[in-house]
Parts: C-alpha cells; structure tokens; sequence
C-alpha cells in the first residue's frame, strides 16, 4: 500500500516523496486513518516502527485543514528524552515543510531563553519533555487552553525514568476534550491504568519493531571476565566491518572508561549520559551519525530514542538488569531491512540477568566459544577437549593477532556470524 491512498493532502504527500518515504509502515498504515477520523489511540509500538511519522502526519493534516489557524498550542507531544523531544520536532519539520505548521521543542539542560522567544512568537505544534514543560508553565509561558490533541510518547520510558508523576500533573491541566495518542512499548499495570484514565473508546494498534529480536538481529554472547571486558571490546573492534558500533554500559563512569580506553587504542569513541551537556550529547550523536566517530558509548537512559539508521552493531559490554531494557537496546541496529548485530558480553556476576533476559526472549543467545578471553570467565563447558582450548589456546590467538594485524580476529568474528 502507498500512502497515495491514505486521503493524504498534497504538501503532505510532496513532504514524504522529498524524505524518500513511498510505503508507510505497518503502523502508519493502522493509524494514520483512525487519527484522521479524530480516534483516540492506544499504539502499542517502540521506537524504529516508524511511530513518529504515524503521529505527526495525520496531526499535520488535520491541522492543515483548520487554516486559517487560531491561537495557541493545538498540539502537545510529550516524550521522556531531549534526542526524543529534538528528533520528534525534526519530523514536524520535514513532514511539514510544506504546510506552515509551526512547532517547536522545549526541554531541560539548555537555557530557556531561544525557547521562550520561540513560544512568544506562537507555536502549533509543542514537542516538549515534562520538566521543562511543568516549570515554563508554571513560569506562565505556556498556556494549554485552546488544545486539541495531546500525544503521550514511549509512556513506559516515562515511568521507568521517574517522570510519571510530572506526566500526570501535565495531564491534569488539559483540557477534557481532546483528542490523546497514547504510545508505549510495553503496558506493564500502572501505564494501563494510566492509559485507561487518558483514552476515550480508543482504537488500538499494535505492531513488533520491524527488527524484532528473534529474526532479523544476529544475536551472540561472549562469557568473559569482568576485567578482560575492555580487552574483549578491543579485540571485536579490530574487525574492520565493525563501521559503527553502539556500546552500553550500565553507569556513566563505566562509559567514560570505556571511551578512554579506545581512544587510547585510536579508536574514535565518545560517550553520551546524563552528566555530559546537551551540546556534548548533541555533538556526539551526529558525529556518530556523520562517521567521524565509530563508537558511541552510552547509558541506557541516554540512548533512549536514539534513531540511527545505518547502526550495524549493538554491543552489551554490561548486561542490563531489566531483561526488556536488553530488547530495547539491540532494537537499535538492523533498522530499515538491514542486518544488525547484536554481541553482549556476559561476566560470571552476569549470570542472572542473562537468564532473564533469555526468559524473556524465549531464547537461547548463541554463546561464542572461541575468543581469547574466555579463561576467566568460568564457563560450564560442553566437553573437556573444548574447555582446554577454551582456556588457552585462543589466548595465543589474541597475542598472534596483535601482532599480524588481526587474522585471528576476522577469525573470531566469522565464527561468531557464522553461528
Ligand atoms: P520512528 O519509529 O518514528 O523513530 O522511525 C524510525 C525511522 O524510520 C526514522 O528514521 C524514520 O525517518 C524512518 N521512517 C519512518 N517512516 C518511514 C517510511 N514510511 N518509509 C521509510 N522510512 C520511514
């Protein structure tokens, strides 16, 4: 199906054949029709789906037909994350570009200053995080008496990060009519609950990330030792079809120490996390996108939302305590039909959480055997031939490697694709 035949409006349609889009996606198929239609929606859908354009089109449209335009913010899309709330506002932009929409995005760690002329000036469309958007309420800059339709982006994310109590004091100012696009990944009770005060008879949509983590991410695992992980890293990095690599840590100490250590090996890598300025963050990610940086290090509440289309690998160097956190984070690589890789790195403190996670994936990671660093990682081995080499003769490898320039490492790397 085009979206030719979804009643589209031509700035709209002449929008998307400039960004290259000719077949919505699964979920824009579903929901741009019921959003037209005025339809509350209950879109059960994470990032990558192409859930963005599924909001933002239809609320262009519907926006384009009520010009000439009244005062006041129509639109509020609330979304957990400053690379969520930017890259949002971005698809406003493009999709847009033809429609003399205007929007803007507000959120926190910046001055306020450009924000507040931008609203001064008169906005459609807001995009905002909820801390921001609470305190320039609260500073009498944002009114949201003349709302029409209010999007609760990645509900889940908001509850996980702590935000769920700034999001309801945001919704307790809307107005009761309205229309609400509620998206979240997973609906764990509470977001549930919160979407059964929120929605009004609504639709619902449902669709599994285009790479969902059974088919099109190639999955593996390393056991190894706490301290061989950065050894490991180094080591998987050697393989030069690595182009761009996503690294997550659980702390942003542990990011900055893995940055260090590739940068000491000449390996372009920064880090992205809470404690870096929003320029820093903002610098780093297009860096990551521009190819003048091939690692990207991040926490998990940094990565939130980071869309990258061309990621090709996804590495764990510390498994996440969350097992869903574990689908969220390898989400990010075999985006738009390419292949992804997704390696994680297990210590024996590990253990546990790599049993949830399998749980929660119905699956076992393909572990792999032969890397030179499986010695301290007390594997339970298959068979005692197996361990001996386990233990010592990858290590030699690894030392070869270094010195002829990585044969052992391309080595390593097949095994582990061919898996
Ligand atoms: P999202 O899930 O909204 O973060 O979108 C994921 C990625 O898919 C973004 O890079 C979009 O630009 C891209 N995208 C969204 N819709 C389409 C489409 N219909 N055709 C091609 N790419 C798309």
């Amino acid at each position: 199906m085009a979206f030719t035949k979804l009643s589209l409006i031509e700035p709209i349609l002449k929008a998307l054949s400039t960004e290259g889009y000719t077949i919505p996606t699964p979920i824009q198929q579903q929901a741009i029709p019921l959003v037209l239609q005025r339809k509350d929606l209950l879109g059960c859908a994470q990032t990558g789906t192409g859930k963005t354009a599924a909001f933002a089109i239809p609320i262009l449209q519907i926006l384009y037909e009520q010009k000439p335009l009244a005062a006041g913010i129509k639109v509020l899309i609330l979304t957990p994350t400053r690379e969520l709330a930017i890259q949002i506002d971005e698809s406003f932009a493009a999709y847009g570009r033809f429609t003399g929409i205007r929007h803007t995005v507000i959120f926190g760690g910046v001055s306020q200053q450009n924000q507040t002329n931008a609203l001064r000036r008169g906005v459609d469309v807001l995009v905002a995080t909820p801390g921001r958007l609470l305190d320039l309420m609260s500073q009498g800059y944002i009114h949201l008496d003349k709302l029409q339709i209010f999007v609760l982006d990645e509900a889940d994310r908001m509850l996980d990060m702590g935000f769920i109590h700034d999001v309801k004091k945001v919704i307790a100012k809307l107005p009761a009519k309205r229309q609400t696009l509620f998206f979240s990944a997973t609906m764990p009770p509470e977001i549930q609950k919160l979407a059964a005060v929120l929605l009004t008879h609504p639709a619902k949509v449902e669709v599994t990330p285009p790479s969902s983590t059974v088919d099109k991410i190639e999955q593996s695992l390393y056991h190894v030792g706490k301290m061989e992980k950065p050894e490991l890293l180094l080591h998987l990095l050697g393989n030069k079809e690595i182009k761009t690599a996503l690294v997550f840590t659980r702390t942003k100490h542990g990011a900055d120490k893995v940055v260090k250590i590739l940068q000491r090996h000449n390996i372009r890598a920064a880090a992205i996390h809470g404690n870096k300025s929003q320029n820093a963050r903002q610098g780093a990610l297009s860096d990551f996108k521009n190819g003048t940086l091939r690692v990207l290090v991040a926490t998990d509440i940094a990565a939130r939302g980071i869309d990258i289309d061309e990621l090709t690998h996804v590495i764990n160097f510390e498994l996440p305590n969350i097992p869903e956190t574990y689908v969220h984070r390898i989400g990010r690589t075999g985006r738009a039909g390419n292949i992804g890789t997704a390696i994680s790195f297990c210590s024996t403190e590990e253990r546990a959480e790599l049993k949830d996670i399998q749980k929660l994936i119905s699956k076992t990671i393909p572990v792999v055997h032969e890397h030179p660093f499986t010695a301290n990682a007390h594997i339970a081995a298959p068979a005692p031939a197996t361990r001996q080499q386990q233990s010592f003769k990858p290590r030699r490898n690894f030392n070869t490697a270094a010195g002829q320039g990585g044969n052992s490492q391309r080595r390593s790397y097949g095994a582990q694709r061919s898996r």
